[in-house]
């Protein structure tokens, strides 16, 4: 049956001609509405979450030794020996404060030693807690100076965390590999710093002395090779822009390099010399991302830095501008239809997923852990924009929905800031399925493209909230989006649409059924390729459909949301 018109919208209120009318006004929520407004959930609700330690207290906070100061510089100067698995060197900080003070906070895990904090050549006082390091000086610190301090240490850091924050390996011929990605235990595992995510220096040096024949490749733009002419070599690498420190990375090997590039872009390779040959027609897949991305967001952001790509013994990690690379130099994930809809094995996945976090992730960061959904769910979604590029939306839109069986709903998405909260897996894959699906509420894809485009613009080199990206949608949308945004970020469940038909032929109700209470979304509806668009609330709307209770579908593939027919 083919007609043009699927629905007879009744606009308004349940009308008394319903026969049926009473009974849906039962499970209206109109006689028990509220004046005040929903109060923004700040804490999410989220029973699942670990308590927190006092170290993820000290770890999470943007406590007032953290919030005086605000980072510009770094220099990490260190020495690494294979041998002993240990690191000794210094980091040189330097801050403006923002406010008089004598103490701020600085961290630093607690297996490693402190062999000296300097003011210039005044030795400063320190207490130790939990991983944090607060430093007291002599003297007041005056609001709008900038001070420099150096910080030395020396110890065995431990391995850790998913994969081991900092590892002393031997690579498959025996020699010496040394790889770190410690986003999930925190950059001061090896190295002091001011470990949040708020606060980013804007730029930084990197000088790693590793013995003769090894190569050390960190972020950013390499400067300088010197022979130090103690069986140690130092290799200086300069970036130019903010980095989160757990960004910040050591790459230790025997590694083989080749360069390339995309215009002005630097591009530069570095694999284990077996792996050579095969890693060239594998990272030849960096160009024709990089373009997709650009095509999509603007430059890549670390241009003066170029574009690395570093074999490592874990399967991958964003660091800014050396993306570590651990899948086997084939498409996939490890080898998988990563999606299982035979999209994932066109391109590698790790290639593409962790460069993506160079626009969220690097550029874009998010102020807090509990709101790493900027990173994860922006750069999930980024992998569709890349299918989109190549082979366009249909598989895009296929791509991303091969991602719902990962979705657990069980935890909202958003985690309490401020506690070192570690958010649920849906960030990624629901994070990108909500993108999915306010695409579709924007309903109009070049208005889709430019809000992509100029929210990145918006907020690139910055860090940011959650509330941030809301706002700036709202705004720029022209919509009220916080209740959408709300429901999929903060909320365990996600919208089900209630589908009731009524005894009367061809009436069917409909709602919305939410935790927010001002939920509305449109939702298109009807059969494939014939939809129409509704405008659920969470009050009861009803409308006449020809379509009977089984063949009415809903759009599931451009709406993420969970539908109840009764
Ligand atoms: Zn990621």
């Amino acid at each position: 049956m083919r007609v043009a018109m699927f629905f007879v919208l009744l606009v308004g209120s349940l009308g008394a001609s319903m026969p049926h009318a009473s009974a849906f006004a039962q499970q209206s929520p109109a006689s028990t509405e509220q004046k005040d407004k929903p109060k923004l959930a700040v804490r999410p609700n989220d029973a699942g979450a670990a308590i927190p330690t006092r170290f993820d207290l000290l770890r999470g906070a943007y406590g007032p030794y953290r919030s005086n100061n605000d980072l510009l510089y770094y220099h990490l100067n260190i020495r690494v020996d294979p041998q002993e698995k240990s690191i000794e060197g210094k980091n040189t900080i330097r801050f403006r404060m923002l406010q008089d003070a004598t103490r701020i906070q600085l961290d630093l895990n607690e297996s490693l030693k402190i062999d000296s904090i300097l003011l210039g050549e005044t030795p400063l006082k320190y207490q130790r807690d939990s991983g944090a390091v607060f430093i007291d000086f002599p003297h007041t610190l005056r609001a709008g100076q900038v001070y420099s301090i150096d910080f030395s240490y020396s110890g065995h850091p431990p391995e850790t965390g998913r994969f081991g924050g900092i590892t002393f390996k031997k690579d498959p011929a025996g020699r010496d590999w040394i790889n770190t990605a410690c986003e999930e235990t925190g950059a001061s595992i090896w190295w002091p710093n001011k470990d949040q995510w708020r606060d980013e220096v804007e730029s930084m040096d990197i000088s790693v002395a590793v013995p003769n024949g090894l190569t050390d490749v960190s972020n950013g733009h390499f400067t300088a090779k010197t022979d130090l002419g103690d069986g140690y070599t130092r290799w200086d690498w300069h970036v130019s822009y903010p980095i989160n420190n757990y960004d910040v990375s050591l790459n230790i090997g025997d590694y083989a390099h080749y360069s390339d590039r995309l215009g002005d872009l630097a591009l530069d390779f570095y694999v284990l010399p077996e792996d050579l040959e095969r890693s060239k027609p594998q990272f030849a897949q960096a160009k024709g991302m990089i373009e997709a991305y650009e095509h999509y967001f603007g430059p890549y952001p670390f241009g003066k830095d170029g574009y690395k790509l570093i074999e490592a013994p874990y399967s991958g990690m964003e660091h800014q501008s050396a993306v570590t690379y651990g899948n086997l130099f084939e498409n996939g994930y490890l080898g998988r239809d990563w999606t299982g809809v035979g999209i994932s094995p066109r391109f590698d996945f790790i290639i593409i997923h962790e460069s993506g976090h160079e626009w969220f992730g690097n550029s874009v960061t998010a102020t807090d852990r509990g709101d790493m959904w900027i990173h994860e769910g922006w750069t999930t979604y980024l992998e569709s924009l890349y299918v989109e590029y190549r082979w366009g939306k249909e598989d895009a839109i296929k791509y991303l929905n091969g991602y719902r069986p990962k979705v657990h709903n069980l935890r909202p998405i958003v985690a309490e800031r401020e506690v070192n909260a570690n958010p649920t897996e849906d960030q990624y894959f629901k994070g990108a399925l909500m993108l999915n699906t306010l695409r579709s509420v924007v309903g109009d894809d070049a208005k889709w493209w430019m809000l992509l485009r100029d929210f990145y613009q918006r907020f690139k080199y910055q860090n940011i909230s959650t509330d941030d990206v809301i706002a700036w949608f709202n705004q720029h949308s022209g919509r009220n989006l916080t209740p959408i945004f709300n429901q999929y970020l903060r909320h365990a469940a996600i919208p089900r649409l209630e589908l009731l038909w009524g005894e009367a032929p061809g009436t069917l109700m409909y709602k919305w059924a939410a935790d927010e209470k001002d939920f509305a979304m449109p939702v298109r509806a009807g059969t494939t390729g014939h939809w129409q668009t509704l405008q659920p609330t969470t009050k009861w709307q009803m409308m006449r459909t020809s379509i009977s209770k089984d063949d009415l579908q809903v759009d599931l593939d451009y709406f993420f949301v969970d539908v109840n027919k009764q």
